[in-house]
């Protein structure tokens, strides 16, 4: 097991089970993240029988960074995970500070026709650890600390439930990472049964919704999950969201040329959201030599966001960075082409 991927809940459970205080988790976890020290032997208020213990059931890697390429304001990573399978992750600096968007999975398995990541299909799942992993290698690379998190790389998060529960338990808890809930997000084209589940946890974390259509008919021409879960039970899920939680949802909507982006879809998205408590997001396309589609000019922009003002919606437009080193959204890869 990787010291990573453990809650301090259950590193609390791992000291009970070996007949020590678990006090010594909060110990550890002030070394591992307050003081972002990754070699044990510095541990100093650890006794030795106890180190060598945690260093014969725990192993203390992170992800290697083997390519960084660079853009204005923003830094891709391409990892080498302990199996040889490759992710990436992107650095973001803002105003407001240093973000990071992290993969959750090694490919994905929701085939959404304008990604770039999706392409390849699912590998596996990434483990708690590999995801902290990601932010500290950036971290130890930069020598900066991170600000915000961004769950919204290769993969769909939900389909990764457990893992990534226990990412945000480590990178939120004030003695971890200590990122706070409001600085998290993630993002997820809909897995209904899992946003309710999400719903109950009472983190107050924000939480995306890719939409990127406002009807069945073209949702589901380009993104495939919708023939599992249709729009009105999407639209009803996010609500019951809401309520539960009493937080703001982001709709995600990226803008494709002569697909989604004409005044009627915008009338459409208005509809379907009218009421709600949710901003919309307009994503321009960022486009990839893969695939064809292409992003909305200029003025389907401006006339989209227009539209959805008039009709009373939050919106804005999100501030385009890192197409020309393919770091922005729906761009990055599994594996390096
Ligand atoms: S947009 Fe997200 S969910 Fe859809 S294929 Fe890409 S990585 Fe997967």
């Amino acid at each position: 097991m990787n010291i990573y991927g453990i809650t301090r809940e259950n590193l609390e459970k791992y000291f009970v089970s070996i007949n020590e205080k678990k006090f010594k988790a909060l110990q550890i976890f002030e070394w591992l993240y307050q003081k972002r020290e990754n070699d044990i032997e510095k541990f100093s208020n650890i006794k030795k029988e106890i180190r060598d213990k945690i260093k014969n059931d725990f192993s203390f890697n992170l992800p290697t960074i083997i390519k960084k390429e660079i853009d204005t304001d923003v830094e891709k990573f391409l990892f080498l995970l302990e199996d040889g399978e490759k992710i990436e992750a992107v650095l973001m600096r803002h105003n407001y500070g240093l973000s990071v968007c992290v993969s959750s999975e090694v490919g994905c398995n929701m085939g959404c026709k304008f990604c770039e990541s999706g392409r390849l299909k699912k590998v596996r799942n990434l483990k708690s650890y590999e995801m902290v992993g990601q932010i500290l290698a950036i971290e130890k690379e930069i020598k900066e600390r991170i600000n915000s998190v961004v769950i919204m790389g290769i993969g769909e998060p939900l389909d990764n439930y457990d893992n990534v529960i226990d990412f945000i338990k480590i990178i939120n808890d004030p003695k971890g990472i200590s990122i706070g809930a409001r600085h998290i997000t993630l993002s997820t084209c809909g897995l209904i049964p899992k946003m309710d589940l999400l719903s109950e946890l009472n983190i107050q974390i924000n939480l995306a919704i890719s939409l990127h259509a406002p009807n069945d008919e073209l949702r589901s021409q380009i993104m495939p999950i919708n023939k599992v879960y249709h729009l009105n039970e999407l639209i009803k899920a996010i609500k019951n969201y809401i309520a539960k939680t009493n937080r703001r949802v982001t709709i995600e909507y990226v803008l494709l040329k002569g697909i989604n982006d004409k005044i009627e879809h915008a009338y459409e998205l208005a509809n379907l959201l009218k009421g709600m408590n949710v901003y919309v997001n307009l994503i321009p396309y960022n486009e990839t030599n893969h695939l064809e589609f292409q992003k909305s000019d200029k003025k389907s922009i401006d006339l989209f966001y227009q539209t959805l003002q008039k009709e009373k919606i939050n919106v804005t437009v999100r501030k385009e960075f890192g197409s020309n080193i393919s770091a922005a959204c729906g761009q990055l890869r599994s594996k390096e082409v």
